[in-house]
């Protein structure tokens, strides 16, 4: 640490935050013993806590978001210049940087075409799912509005959000929720013998999976569904990655039934997949709204953005006679200059430092580094992921494929952080079934970093299951 603060100012902080910070995600009780973690400084991989303890950090800020890594002058350059010349300006006006970040963008996305600016992954969804029940209105007088989501699938902490939220416990208690959201089918192959469908696995399991979505059509009646929103792959349900097949199918279904496809990329946009700078772009589909936060800035700014395509577009200038026409909506923050600034030197850096390359080459290896761990550790049931997004899922019994308890789970983060890495879980929030171990590196990490990391993992295995 660079020690501009002293150990009394960081003592005045911890007592700061235990008095008056609701942190996320937290059950407060256990702060009655215990210090929070602060969180003082990052570089590269590495951040630092408020002891000046080192750790290499495995999830990119908690929840894969930071993936260029810390303390990129470039990028804050980039933004203390654009604040300097124009700090905000909201409303129909547009801004410099979000122009040019926006053809950036684009250019990137083939067959996508406009970028509409939010502060935040929920609400770039609510976006999406405002622009999907106007089309309904426009086009069908109301009747198609039904807005399809998949069991484990999240999309945010809003209630229209939560309303597609398929980690069914984190909604506990929040209810009730919007009505209009159905619920389909999961398509996480390891657990496929829960879903009644026989033996099936692979590309056949894949084409069972999406031809369930499918059956959800056609009870709801397909003239009364609007969309279909899925992430690319499932980030805290459990790191889902479907069977090759899989999203040909969900594709051929939107087509049969005019159904716009939403790919939620807020964890594996920008990057986090590998190879391509989008995680739907790995299977040649053609959505009509990508929604992304996360890592389009790094985390060095709020920005998230909710693309269409021309032919959504379209639909919302047809008639321009009618003051109920356009699109009207307005995000604040969505004025901010600050966020496109900052995610265009973001691209900037992935692009010179061939991080979608690294991203690749680097995940394979970790793949392949937490894969062996499964012959010494029988508790490692499955590994899966894309690129620089893994998950362990960690098992009681192989064959049973019980879950291990959520105290496990959490003594095996706790262990990994006392071997100075930082790991997550799966659904931290949704008891009973937080038993996926969640790495999601920087961009840049080094073969030394991914050794460091499932080392660690390993001794916490180790520990915790013997
Ligand atoms: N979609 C996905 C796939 C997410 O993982 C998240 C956040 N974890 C969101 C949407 C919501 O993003 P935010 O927290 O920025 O609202």
């Amino acid at each position: 640490m660079d020690g501009t603060l002293t150990q009394n100012d960081l003592s005045h902080v911890v007592e700061a935050d235990k008095a008056h910070v609701w942190h996320h995600l937290l059950q407060h009780k256990a702060l009655e013993t215990s210090d929070p973690r602060i969180i003082v400084e990052g570089k590269g991989m590495r951040v630092w806590d408020q002891h000046g303890r080192e750790f290499i950090d495995a999830v990119s800020g908690a929840v894969w978001t930071v993936n260029v890594g810390y303390g990129r002058r470039s990028i804050v350059d980039a933004m203390s210049e654009q604040l300097m010349k124009l700090n905000y300006f909201a409303g129909s006006a547009g801004s410099v940087p979000g122009a040019l970040f926006a053809e950036k963008l684009i250019d990137k996305m083939p067959g996508m075409s406009r970028v509409y600016y939010t502060n935040s992954g929920s609400e770039a969804n609510e976006k999406a799912f405002k622009m999907v029940r106007q089309i309904a209105h426009k086009r069908y007088g109301g009747r198609k509005h039904k807005i399809l989501f998949r069991e484990r699938d999240y999309h945010g902490g809003t209630i229209g959000a939560m309303s597609a939220g398929g980690q069914l416990e984190r909604n506990l208690q929040y209810g009730p929720f919007a009505p209009g959201f159905v619920m389909v089918p999961h398509c996480l192959e390891y657990r496929a013998a829960d879903q009644g469908w026989g033996d099936l696995s692979g590309e056949a399991y894949g084409e069972r999976a999406a031809n369930a979505i499918e059956e959800v059509i056609l009870r709801e009646g397909p003239d009364t569904v609007g969309a279909l929103c899925l992430e690319p792959v499932t980030a805290g349900g459990g790191v889902i990655v479907p069977p090759v097949g899989y999203w040909q199918r969900v594709q051929e279904i939107c087509r049969r039934y005019d159904i716009l496809l939403h790919i939620d990329e807020v964890v594996c946009g920008v990057g986090r997949t590998g190879t391509h700078w989008f995680g739907y772009q790995h299977y040649g589909i053609e959505p009509d709204f990508v929604t992304m936060a996360k890592g389009v800035a790094s985390g060095y700014a709020a920005i998230a953005c909710c693309v269409t395509n021309e032919r959504v577009f379209d639909l919302f200038k047809d008639d321009p006679s009618d003051p109920l026409n356009h699109f009207r909506d307005i995000s604040t923050f969505g004025g901010c200059t600050a966020g496109p600034a900052a995610a265009l030197e973001n691209m900037r850096i992935i692009e010179d430092e061939n991080l979608l390359e690294n991203c690749t080459a680097m995940g394979d290896y970790m793949y392949e580094s937490l894969g062996a761990l499964a012959d010494k550790h029988a508790v490692v049931g499955d590994v899966r992921g894309k690129g620089l997004f893994l998950g362990v899922e960690l098992v009681a019994d192989r064959d049973t494929k019980t879950p291990v308890s959520e105290a496990q789970v959490g003594a095996t983060v706790a262990g990994c952080a006392a071997e100075g890495v930082i790991i997550g879980a799966s659904n931290r929030s949704c008891p009973g079934l937080n038993n996926v171990l969640c790495l999601a590196p920087a961009l840049i990490s080094t073969r030394d970093d991914i050794d460091q990391i499932v080392d660690a993992v390993d001794k916490s295995l180790g520990k915790v299951f013997g």
